[in-house]
């Protein structure tokens, strides 16, 4: 039944799993989970839905006629397996389909559909029971993502109802059968957790061939890592054998930006091949047994130290390089090619928004006489196998998605990967053969600043976005959900607790409402998203745009010249000045008077943008932010400001993602960045000071002595310093912090705090007088 042509069967044949069938499909058939754990290159994602496929799931006359699911965390992936599956099996993508957000080719012929763990997240808030499937391979998981590990857990519960309904009725729902597939990463999580799998599952471990792989770390760290990563290639390039080379950057400009330095220093068009270079060919190929015979070393750090002492033959490069010195840390010590500068290279970006048809190209051999140079994401790290590559340039880091747990505020970062993924990385050069991994970065870096695994994202996300989330996709119960590794229940069930206060959920059915939907589309905590939400009134939504996104970033403002804040008692200048001279006791008078002159500014620059309404630090905020903007964004606005530029530009960028996102999610609203915009006025001023009560609503203050007097008017107090506030919900005890605008006021009845900071006492901080009625 299956007609595969014989490249794709001599091809097949050389992957381990393919050795792997008759365990695999044996186990798939006696167990409603398995796991199945192997290199990256060694055939999953390709052969198991095939082996599933030529056993007779999915077809419509068969004991199992659902379709085989396969998920995957990365749309490149889901779109050039689909093509590569349909390939092998000579069927068209009607058979073999794909679906990602915005593209399908799913049909009713359909058999094998991969897909990202979204689509199906998404799927199965209409169809729980998954009727559809007969089969639910969830690839990819070592990822840890978010989709990945709340897929994992709710199609663990589904097993169990489909199970028992089949027991019922077993000619109208057939049992639903789970592969997990992954990389040879920490799989324990998901074998030793009896509440999600109460059956340990069998895990079948491919053993592909590995062979070993040279890590070479760099001597030094350099911060601009393109440079060095192209550096680096034209020495292997140069001066090393054949044999593919697969560089890690961190994103699609960087990779576009490089292939171009790449692409005009070797020319894609190869000149007439002289009779000397085919010589130094044939020197090449000569030159490759002996590396072949002798072991290539494991990972070996001991090549820093190696150099110490060794001098070598500073060999011709054309760029100037201060450290290549370390040739030697490098490997490239015992080569004497000569030079081959002009040898064409075959230059590859592969990153995820780059079309699926020249995606597929890093597949297909090089051009006769030319090597190929494929420059990647991380979706080469495990998701996409690169035929050939003998040498991998690592830069060490990636973008990933980021969080502020505090503020829910989602980014894209770039930073040092894991030590695990650094592994995967460097794996990628010994598929073939022996190989090489050049680290842009030092040992030391890679001991002290990586971590060992990365962790999962469900742990490094503001854990009410999560709740929210799941809610959005109509998992009710997330307390009692088993995840694979949990986080505290008692934090479970804070944040459902929080998002009933927030209107997000009902606080008797625990489901998410409209309301709670809408604000489940914004990338900020669900605080915020509220404000967002009900700021529309009065034309506040770009004064709530701008004060969201302030308070997502943090404050902007440089701490330095407030006092010191377990003594707020002695608020005078000569106590700051005191605590100045434990450090610096040759300081001068002049510089003291320079900086009791400065803090005079800095005081005089916060009342002014305090003068928009005296009654919030907020406000004071979405001033500050409204005159950065008026002021064209420049650096010299923040100086005389006693601003964050780094602060202020992120504020900026996300006032102007938000912005773009309300418009195309609510078309009747019009809301636009405006680079003048007007204060507020008196009535937009009440407006956002509710707005700010209702974001804040579970973090109220009350004065000590109104509570006392039971509402009444208690006390008069000229301004803040020692007067105590009871947390609405704690009793705990509060003070408005010395740099609150109201500190220096007479103190409101309410209020509410976007901040606390616990040092000495209780402080309360950015915060906004509720108004009494
Ligand atoms: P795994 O999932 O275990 O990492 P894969 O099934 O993705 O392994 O890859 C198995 C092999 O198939 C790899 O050697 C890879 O290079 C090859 N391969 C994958 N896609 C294609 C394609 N589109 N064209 C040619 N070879 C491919
Ligand atoms: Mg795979």
């Amino acid at each position: 039944a299956v007609n595969r042509t014989p490249e794709i069967q001599a091809a097949r044949l050389k992957l381990p799993v393919c050795g792997e069938e008759q365990t695999i499909m044996e186990a798939i058939r006696n167990n409603t989970v398995v796991i199945i754990c192997g290199e990256t290159g060694s055939g999953k994602t390709t052969q198991v839905p095939q082996f599933l496929y030529e056993a007779g799931w999915s077809h419509p006359d068969s004991d199992n006629p659902g379709l085989i699911g396969v998920t995957q965390p990365r749309r490149v992936a889901t779109v050039s397996m689909a093509k590569r599956v349909a390939q092998e099996l000579n069927l068209t993508d009607k058979e073999v389909s794909h679906q990602i957000r915005y593209d399908a080719t799913v049909s009713a012929k359909t058999r094998i559909k991969f897909m990202t763990d979204g689509v199906l997240l998404r799927e199965m808030s209409q169809d729980l029971l998954l009727t559809k499937y007969s089969t639910i391979i969830i690839d990819e998981a070592h990822e840890r993502n978010l989709n990945t590990d709340i897929l994992i857990g709710v199609v663990s519960r589904v097993l169990k109802l489909r199970a028992e309904l089949s027991r019922e009725d077993r000619e109208k729902i057939k049992p639903l059968r789970v592969v997990i597939m992954s990389a040879t990463l920490r799989v324990s999580d998901f074998t030793e957790n009896k509440t999600l799998f109460p059956v340990v599952p069998p895990v079948i471990n491919v053993n592909a061939r590995q062979y070993p792989v040279a890590i070479h770390f760099n001597k030094k760290t350099p911060l601009d890592h393109v440079g060095e990563a192209y550096k680096k290639i034209t020495k292997i390039h140069e001066r090393l054998p054949n044999g593919g080379i697969l560089v890690f950057l961190t994103g699609q400009n960087e990779i576009n930006q490089l292939c171009k330095q790449l692409r005009k220093r070797y020319p894609a068009l190869p000149p007439k091949a002289t009779k000397k270079q085919v010589k130094k060919e044939e020197q090449a190929v000569e030159l490759e047994s002996k590396q072949v015979n002798e072991p290539a070393g494991k990972a070996d750090i001991e090549d820093e130290a190696l150099e110490l002492g060794d001098n070598q033959v500073e060999e011709d490069f054309d760029l100037e390089s201060d450290d290549d010195d370390d040739d030697i840390a490098e490997g490239f010590e015992d080569e004497e090619l000569e030079d081959v500068k002009d040898a064409p290279l075959h230059v590859l970006p592969l990153y995820s928004m780059l079309p699926t048809e020249a995606q597929l190209r890093v597949f297909e051999p090089p051009p006769e006489g030319t090597r190929l140079c494929v420059i990647a994401t991380n979706v080469a790290e495990t998701s996409v196998t690169i035929p050939g590559v003998r040498y991998v340039v690592d830069c060490g880091k990636s973008k990933e998605r980021k969080y502020d747990i505090e503020t829910g505020v989602q980014s894209f970062e770039i930073d040092w990967t894991s030590q695990a993924s650094a592994g995967q990385r460097a794996g990628r050069a010994g598929r073939t053969g022996p190989g090489h991994c050049y680290r842009l970065f030092s040992s030391a870096v890679f001991d002290n600043e990586f971590e060992k695994f990365s962790t999962p994202e469900i742990h490094r996300m503001p854990i009410e976005g999560v709740v929210l989330s799941m809610k959005s996709m109509n998992i009710d119960n997330v307390v009692n959900f088993p995840f694979p590794t949990p986080p505290p229940r008692e934090s479970l069930f804070k944040a459902e607790k929080l998002l009933g206060y927030l209107g997000a959920v009902n606080t008797t059915t625990k489901r998410i409402t409209g309301f709670g939907q809408t604000m489940s589309l914004f990338p900020i905590t669900p605080r915020f998203a509220k404000m967002l939400i009900i700021g529309q009134q009065h034309g506040c939504l770009p004064f709530v745009i701008a004060i969201v996104s302030a308070l997502s970033v943090g404050d902007p403002f440089i701490q330095d010249y407030h006092l010191d804040e377990n003594q707020p008692e002695d608020s005078d200048d000569e106590d700051v000045g005191r605590r100045e001279l434990h450090n610096i006791n040759s300081e001068s008078v002049a510089e003291k008077e320079r900086r009791k002159l400065v803090r005079k500014k800095y005081y005089s620059s916060q009342m002014k943008h305090a003068g928009l309404d005296p009654s919030s630090d907020i406000l004071k905020l979405l001033n500050v932010v409204g005159a950065y903007e008026y002021a064209g964004a420049t650096a010299s606005f923040c100086e005389d400001n006693f601003l964050r530029p780094k602060a202020m530009e992120e504020i900026r960028k996300l006032r102007r993602q938000l912005t773009n996102l309300v418009s195309s999610n609510f078309p009747d609203v019009d809301v636009c960045l405006d680079p003048k915009m007007k204060p507020p006025n008196a009535v937009q001023l009440k407006v956002l000071r509710q707005v700010l009560t209702a974001g804040f609503i579970d973090s109220v203050a009350i004065r000590q002595d109104v509570l006392e007097t039971g509402g009444g008017k208690g006390v008069r107090y000229k301004n803040s310093r020692n007067v105590v506030y009871k947390l609405l919900w704690s009793d705990e005890e509060a003070f408005i912090h010395p740099s609150s605008v109201l500190y220096s006021q007479e103190p409101p009845a309410m209020l509410v705090y976007s901040e606390l900071y616990k040092g000495g006492k209780t402080w309360l901080k950015g915060v906004t007088a509720v108004e009494s009625k």
